[in-house]
């Protein structure tokens, strides 16, 4: 089991389109796939097709330590599993003062389903706070969503300073998996500019696959659907369904993607 945790600081980068969108296309590709939705805002577990206000455990409660993840998790229409959130989440941070290892118990929670899953992914929360420090603590490595504009090196800083005191404290193994450039709009020459900037100092972290800015991966939320559920031709779709491949060639597993949308890949190239 490898936990990717998806993280960026800044609010509106594409992390949780990120998150759910590989989740998808995991299970597309036939991997045992867990989403964590780590965020209050609950948009992980929406944009998968399940209420979160409806659910009756969620991972406030496993953090807490009142149910396991076995109890809490919800099969989506994607084929995943998905540790659901909602409001209560945002009080966990407090009452998790108290506890013991508090950094450590999403790690502790997944320990339980290792069995489970080839990949968890973690949708981590727009802050660098405890639930970003568990889902770090937790992680094999990061995916980084980020935008190419004209702020988004300085705010990696942040991100990257956590990273190394995660890594000296909490967490020895964890490392950047990926920087993925997401509403990506190669008509811009500040996109390119700040590609090449990306590139220069992150090297081969930086994916090729690049996530378009695409009105369908836009959409695809408000009907509780990966963009490859939603529209599964769209460019948004046949480029999460690339990153996912160039995620898997990374892990050394190898996908032969059947003709028809290997045809939509070259229409898109
Ligand atoms: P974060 O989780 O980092 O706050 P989101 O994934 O919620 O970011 O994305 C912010 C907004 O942008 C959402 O409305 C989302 O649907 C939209 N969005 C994300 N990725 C794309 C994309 N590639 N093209 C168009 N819209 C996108
Ligand atoms: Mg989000």
């Amino acid at each position: 089991m490898k936990i990717f945790a998806v993280a960026n600081q800044k609010g509106g980068v594409g992390k949780t389109s990120v998150a759910v969108n590989l989740s998808a296309t995991l299970a597309h590709y036939g991997q045992r796939a867990l989403l964590i939705d780590l965020d209050p805002q609950g948009n992980a577990t929406t944009g998968s097709g399940i209420d979160k206000n409806g659910v009756a455990k969620t991972l406030y409660g496993v953090l807490l330590g009142e149910y396991s993840v076995v109890e809490a998790r919800v099969r989506a229409p994607g084929r995943y599993d998905v540790l659901p959130a909602n409001r209560e989440l945002a009080g966990a941070e407090i009452e998790m003062i108290n506890i013991d290892h508090r950094e450590f118990r999403l790690k502790e929670a997944l320990a339980t389903v290792v069995e489970d899953y080839d990949f968890v992914v973690i949708d981590c929360p727009p802050a660098l706070n405890m639930l970003t420090v568990n889902a770090l603590t937790a992680a094999d490595s990061v995916i980084i969503p980020m935008q190419c504009e004209y702020y988004a090196l300085e705010g990696l800083s942040d991100l990257v300073g956590t990273l190394r005191k995660v890594k000296a404290n909490l967490n020895p193994k964890i490392e950047i998996e990926a920087l993925v450039r997401t509403m990506y709009d190669p008509r811009s020459s500040l996109t390119h500019q700040v590609s090449d900037e990306i590139k220069n100092h992150f090297g081969n972290k930086v994916f090729d696959t690049v996530i378009p800015r695409n009105i369908r991966i836009a959409e695809a939320p408000s009907y509780g659907k990966p963009v490859i559920l939603y529209d599964p031709t769209s460019k948004g779709a046949v480029a999460h369904m690339a990153f996912a491949r160039e995620l898997l060639g990374r892990q050394g597993i190898e996908i032969k993607e059947s003709v028809n949308a290997e045809d939509n890949v070259e229409a898109v190239a």
